[in-house]
């Protein structure tokens, strides 16, 4: 039987993958979820692509979560006349008036270019010297002064610029509101309809995702948050984000922008190394599989770059354009699980903790252990989730099954990144949807009621239904005697 992946895969939906056949190859191809972009979905969209989600995922008979990614206060140029591009010449120079219903246009001789853009506030937030990037940076612009609403700047880097372009403020606190009022259409829509999670884009700091989970409980939705990290204050107030956030997104694309490209690949490292020691799910996501928009196979870089993610210690990759709108969504998918199978083999090829994780250097190296709690606060779940880890290696146990509600001791286990596989069997739907992001985690749900013995006997004989287990496989259990959160307390190694 050919097990499934433990690092898994986050797809875009888009034209290329909405609908019920290519959605269930995606999932037979290994998605564990799927994220719709509010950026181009109307709340129509957003209602169908969940019920696309959630109808193909019960004929598969698979487990799968959804991400609404919120647009976030992402910054564009306004409408230009008659749709034309305007050619933007280096030296050249240039005025963005901070007025959405400005319709930009090209020059009349002597006159300066000038475009409107749908941040009002452009004229209040730059400072002369600050650079204005604008199509992913392709253009770059520098402010020379600001007169009322119009921000005078002039051309660095040219090129034609279309209407609705991106525009990024790299150097320039940014003051718009984390939420606009399209995140906060979408974000109903998307509770209304269930969404797993529900990711922030352009995040700052702590203080904007409790304003985020505020409105999440308000409207009595159990959706857990996810950080874009992508700003350059979000990079510098990590941990307290880390620490406010269900997960986080290495959101690459913009942090490229923004940061420069030469910093993507640390900030990676240490957004992923962060996550891992607070358990917590890492997406990292942009441009790993970018040639296969149009081509059948990836470049190497783009394999090494998946690669390379998982060595880090990722939870999830993320793939974009690649199967929202890509000639190969499909094959995408089946590539990035090949690339994810033949690693994950090589990560365990020496031992049964991937390399550099707080379990490798907690349990398999005493010497070095630390002996106070490694989160700073006493956690029993995370005590028994390590304890289990590592007894199912000295034990030779095939499987770990853990018994969860809320799924938090199955996140501890995930953050062991070991060998064993964790099936988490839990009574709750929503729990089973949000663990398709958990690295290692394979999911199942059981009936709600039974006692914490009938639990583990359901969950033994739906390992030995699905062929996971033989009769004789040793397995450990993990539960508590409990059902109050955070109260995991047991291990109890069985043979079948
Ligand atoms: C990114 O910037 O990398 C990202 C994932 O966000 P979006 O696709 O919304 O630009």
């Amino acid at each position: 039987m050919l097990l499934p992946n433990r690092t898994k895969i986050v797809a875009t939906l888009g034209p290329a993958s909405d609908n019920d056949e290519v959605l269930a190859q995606l999932i037979r191809a290994g998605t564990n979820v799927f994220r719709i972009n509010c950026s181009h979905s109307d709340h129509a969209g957003i209602i169908e692509r969940i019920r696309l989600v959630r109808r193909v995922a019960a004929a598969c008979n698979a487990q799968i979560g959804v991400l609404a990614d919120l647009q976030g206060p992402k910054i564009r140029i306004g409408r230009l006349k008659n749709e034309e591009p305007i050619w933007l010449k280096p030296g050249a120079p240039f005025i963005i008036v901070s007025d959405k219903n400005v319709v930009g246009e090209d020059a009349k001789p002597g006159e300066t270019i000038r475009v409107g853009t749908s941040y009002e506030l452009l004229c209040k937030d730059v400072k002369p010297g600050e650079r204005i990037l604008i199509d992913d940076g392709n253009l770059e612009v520098v402010v020379e002064k600001v007169v009322g609403r119009d921000v005078h700047t002039e051309v660095v880097y040219g090129g034609l610029l279309k209407q609705y372009k991106g525009i990024n403020l790299p150097g320039t606190e940014v003051s718009a509101d984390i939420l606009t009022e399209k995140d906060l259409g979408d974000l109903k829509v998307a509770l209304e309809h269930r969404a797993d999670f529900v990711a922030l884009s352009f995040v700052r700091r702590a203080s904007d995702l409790r304003l985020l989970g505020k409105l999440i409980k308000d409207a009595n939705s159990n959706a857990r948050m996810i950080s874009k990290i992508e700003r350059p204050e979000a990079t510098q107030n990590l941990e307290e984000i880390i620490d406010e956030s269900y997960g986080v997104m290495v959101a690459r694309g913009d942090m490229g922008v923004e940061l420069g490209p030469e910093v993507v690949p640390s900030i990676q490292k240490r957004i992923i190394k962060l996550s891992l020691a607070a358990s917590k799910p890492v997406i990292t996501a942009t441009q790993m599989l970018e040639s296969m928009i149009t081509n059948p196979r990836p470049t190497r870089a783009e394999a090494s770059d998946v690669a390379n993610a998982i060595y880090d210690g990722t939870s999830a990759v993320m793939l974009s354009a690649e199967t929202a709108s890509g000639k190969y969504p499909v094959r995408t998918v089946e590539i990035m699980s090949s690339i994810i199978r033949r690693t994950e083999e090589d990560v365990f090829s020496h031992s049964g903790y991937a390399p550099g994780t707080s379990a490798d250097s907690v349990m398999l190296a005493p010497a070095r252990a630390s002996l106070a709690p490694s989160s700073g606060r006493p956690d029993i779940a995370l005590a028994t989730a390590r304890a289990s880890a590592y007894a199912a290696l000295e034990a030779g146990a095939k499987v770990i099954a853990v018994f969860t509600d809320s799924g938090q001791t199955a996140r501890h286990l995930s953050g062991e990144r070991m060998s064993s596989r964790v099936y988490a069997f839990t009574p709750h739907e929503e729990t089973v949807q949000r663990l398709a992001l958990s690295w290692g985690i394979n999911a199942r749900k059981i009936n709600k009621g039974m006692t914490s013995q009938e639990e583990t006997l359901e969950g033994e004989k739906v390992l030995l239904r699905e062929g996971i287990c033989q009769p004789g496989d040793r397995v450990v259990m993990v539960f508590g005697t409990t059902r109050d959160p955070g109260m995991t307390n047991v291990m109890h190694i069985r043979t079948l």
